[in-house]
């Protein structure tokens, strides 16, 4: 479940738990060979071009990126959620919710609500 607000647009990432957080997303084989490649990987090319991401060729909609352009781009991403992460668990967002209601830490509005991820 990800925390979104109808109002502003802010964004908090799926919960986190042992089994899932922005590190261990990070610290896969794939990485690694990336990093320490220097060649090129692919990506969906929706999501390159989301991100900026230049890419050389694109085909059944993935593309050919910078290894090291991918690995920075998910770092990135990284750093992103874990600097916007309010609530670290499901738990810690339950207890905010029933105490302050659906308020938004961006605009302050009740217009937080709970989507899929
Ligand atoms: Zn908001």
């Amino acid at each position: 479940m990800r925390i979104r607000c109808k109002k502003c647009g802010w964004l908090q990432d799926c919960f986190w738990s042992e089994n899932y957080n922005p590190l261990d997303e990070l610290v896969t084989d794939h990485m690694k060979a990336c990093l320490m490649s220097y060649s090129t990987t692919k990506m969906d090319t929706w999501m390159a071009d989301e991100c900026g991401i230049s890419y050389s060729d694109s085909k059944d909609g993935e593309c050919t990126v910078d290894s090291k352009d991918y690995v920075v781009f998910y770092l990135q991403e990284a750093v992103n959620k874990i600097r916007n992460m309010m609530w670290r668990t499901d738990t810690e967002w339950k207890v905010y919710k029933t105490a302050n209601g659906p308020k938004c830490p961006k605009c302050n509005e009740n217009s937080l609500i709970e989507e899929a991820c």
